[in-house]
């Protein structure tokens, strides 16, 4: 597996330091990794728009709380099957109220109970529950997603497909650090949605030299 250590430092020396990637304070951030599941990032944006025009406190996920399923669903219609995000916001929020909505009451949690407990929440699969993790908490989880799967499998051809199974090949080939995985997932966004689509543009990619997808054919 030693190629894919070197993802990391390939795709940084094309797209630089990303930062966090992931934006807005951790209570959005809990927010958006339930809106952006089958959505993209303009028509989170708009939904959190309508979220802040209807709160009002700093805390979003205490206001949130204290509104039905029905008028959540209202806020987020332009993130897309609104009814069920808002179910899903609805069972965050009500598991969030246990900790009066503080993060940092969450962060001082052991993190793989907190993991264990996000995951029983109906709705909550790994990747949003990664997600929240990684970047509302700052807690060294690593988030795989489709885009991770079809990189690995184009640059490495390694086909593997379970969640688990993907997240332990990166835990295995990157030590576990925070910061660095924040980074790491988002470089392999920008690269699967710049480069790496659906139909990949391996003639403009500085990685074709280095993709078993490209040199194979
Ligand atoms: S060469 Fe093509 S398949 Fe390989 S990483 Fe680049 S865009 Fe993806």
């Amino acid at each position: 597996m030693e190629n894919i250590k070197s993802l990391y430092k390939d795709l940084y020396k094309i797209y630089g330091d990303v930062g966090k990637w992931w934006p807005g304070t951790s209570e959005e951030i809990f927010v958006s990794a339930v809106l952006t599941q089958n959505t993209n990032w303009k028509n989170v944006e708009k939904a959190l728009e309508n979220i802040y025009k209807y709160t009002n406190s700093k805390n979003i996920l205490k206001d949130l709380h204290n509104f039905s399923q029905q008028e959540i669903a209202e806020l987020i219609k332009p993130a897309g099957f609104f009814n069920l995000k808002a179910k899903r916001l609805k069972n965050l929020l009500s598991f969030l109220s246990n900790f009066d909505f503080n993060i940092e009451k969450l962060k001082n949690l052991d993190e793989t109970f907190l993991r264990n407990e996000l995951l029983k929440i109906k709705g909550i699969g790994k990747e949003t529950a990664d997600s929240i993790l990684l970047y509302a908490l700052n807690k060294p989880f690593f988030v795989v997603d489709a885009y991770t799967k079809r990189i690995i499998d184009r640059m490495y051809g390694i086909k593997e497909k379970n969640y688990d199974k993907v997240q332990k090949i990166f835990y295995e080939a990157y030590p576990r650090d925070t910061d660095l995985y924040q980074k790491l997932h988002g470089l392999i966004v920008e690269h699967a949605k710049s480069k790496c689509k659906k139909i990949p543009l391996c003639s403009f990619c500085e990685l074709s030299l280095k993709c078993l997808f490209h040199t194979s054919t």
